[in-house]
């Protein structure tokens, strides 16, 4: 049912397969409101999106009973995949909605949902005792859902606990034991609007470590061009949103890393059908429903867009540099990428040791050292490099890989963000056409002259080592000051 293609960090491309066919994961699953929808599910389609999401609550009141007899892809007019929420949302708007399980799911049978979510208690913002009642009323909901559940749909189980990550724990420790086709991160929505990216990603990552990997994860609400990144890297597969429309409505546009008010733009950074048609004064000066509807338009693309860019990434091996790339560009998505980096071990766990023709290394702050690539690479070196030679060990600036007439010692370049550089693999990745800017911020050559520390610590007994420092050069000389106050010989030029 869920394949996967490849993996980068704990990110992958996967095959969906559903009753209607297959989506390419990670997939945006736009929010169609069946009462009120400024853009056309046609119009949507053509954009490429092969898979909707609307509400199985909301379209029974749309359309009664004809829902049933036709199907929902009828009634809708869409022929592809189409996702059904429960109806979650409304129990966490107007309290519990007179519904069982029971109902719910053969509702969602009935109307041929493809992909259908189970009756759950979402748990909102709210205070624990309420959210450990919220955990145990979903537990329990499904429980009765696997003895309803059809071979025909695929089944997804929320995991629920919000902002207590213990009880993101308990939830998904025991919903991963059930036999759901697919799991999903409840109601993130208030989250990211009030705590910011940090917590969503701790709530994915906490989830993610108990449920089984090879189960397709969905994330709801999320909606920001910034959030795709980071929880595609941390494993989500399928987001869904409404936030095209609840910008637009409110005359935002979105750029790729974040929004912007309609009046404070006077160019478009984008391309796409509405941007080289209008101008922002084109927009502003159209009557509000015409505006609305190709604002959504517009940032239904950049939600695509968003979305491709991190694909590609994944593909290219470099999801990773990306996520620096675009860290630097918000505070917010720095925060993000922080928050991220304490999961290194996690997304080491799935991220491919190698991928093949690596393009060379850009490194421009400490951030791009916690790649897990690097960070394996620079323990390699500390822990598990051999040195051979027995006349000891030459230490020079990084130069480039030069031939040089050694004889029996081992030359070990050192150069910040990699540390250590044995000559034998100079030129191989990630030592390959590596740059740099300059000035080297401190926290890399503090975290460089660690590094030869802790290297000149641990072999200064059994060989002689020779430091060569160049004094013109800021990271050379802090790492010839380090190795004389060591103890060691260090040749200056
Ligand atoms: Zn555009």
């Amino acid at each position: 049912m869920f394949i996967i293609k490849d993996f980068e960090l704990a990110g992958r491309i996967g095959i969906l397969k559903t009753n209607r066919g297959i989506i390419e994961t990670p997939a945006f699953f736009p929010v169609i409101d069946p009462l009120k929808q400024d853009v056309g599910i046609k119009e949507i389609e053509e954009m490429g999106f092969n898979q909707i999401i609307t509400n199985a609550y909301l379209s029974y009141k749309r359309f009664g009973e004809k829902v049933i007899s036709e199907g929902i892809h009828e009634v809708l007019g869409f022929d592809k995949v189409i996702m059904t929420d429960s109806g979650a949302y409304q129990v966490l708007k107007y309290g519990s909605i007179d519904v069982n399980q029971e109902t719910v799911m053969n509702f969602e049978k009935a109307i041929g949902s493809d992909i259908a979510v189970i009756l759950d208690k979402p748990t909102g913002d709210t205070d624990l005792k309420e959210a450990e009642e919220s955990v145990e009323e979903t537990l329990k909901n499904a429980y009765d859902a696997v003895k309803l559940k059809d071979d025909k749909t695929i089944w997804v189980l929320p995991i629920q606990g919000g902002k207590y990550l213990n009880l993101v724990e308990k939830s998904a420790r025991e919903s991963s034991n059930l036999p759901f086709e697919m799991f999903a991160i409840g109601s993130p929505t208030v989250f990211l609007e009030k705590y910011g990216y940090n917590l969503i990603i701790d709530m994915i990552a906490t989830a993610k470590k108990y449920l089984p990997p090879e189960k397709p994860l969905h994330l709801f609400g999320g909606g920001h061009p910034l959030i795709f990144p980071f929880a595609i890297a941390m494993g989500v597969d399928t987001f869904d949103s409404a936030s095209y429309e609840l910008y637009a409505k409110d005359d935002r546009y979105i750029t790729d890393y974040g929004t912007e008010k309609l009046e404070d733009l006077e160019y478009f950074p984008c391309n796409c059908p509405v941007c080289s048609k209008y101008t922002p004064k084109d927009l502003m000066e159209m009557d509000v429903k015409e505006r609305r509807k190709l604002l959504s338009i517009h940032n239904l693309y950049a939600i695509k867009k968003s979305i491709n860019r991190t694909k590609q990434a994944i593909r290219e091996g470099r999801l990773w540099e990306f996520l620096v790339e675009i860290s630097r560009y918000r505070p917010e998505a720095q925060s993000a990428l922080r928050s991220l980096s304490k999961h290194i071990k996690y997304m080491d766990r799935f991220n491919p040791k190698y991928k093949g023709n690596p393009r060379g290394l850009k490194f421009y702050g400490i951030e791009n050292t916690w790649n897990p690539r690097i960070i394996n690479y620079k323990s390699w070196v500390l822990t598990k490099y051999e040195i051979k030679g027995k006349d000891g060990i030459i230490m020079k600036p990084y130069r480039g890989c030069k031939k040089e007439d050694i004889k029996n010692m081992n030359l070990i370049y050192y150069a910040p963000y990699l540390g250590l550089i044995p000559y034998e693999i100079c030129g191989l990745y990630p030592t390959a056409q590596f740059h740099y800017v300059n000035p080297i911020p401190k926290e890399v050559e503090n975290e460089l002259v660690n590094t030869i520390r802790a290297f000149i610590i641990k072999n200064r007994q059994n060989k002689i080592i020779k430091v060569f420092a160049d004094k013109n050069i800021l990271f050379s000389y802090s790492v010839g000051i380090e190795a004389e106050k060591l103890g060691v010989e260090v040749l200056w030029s």
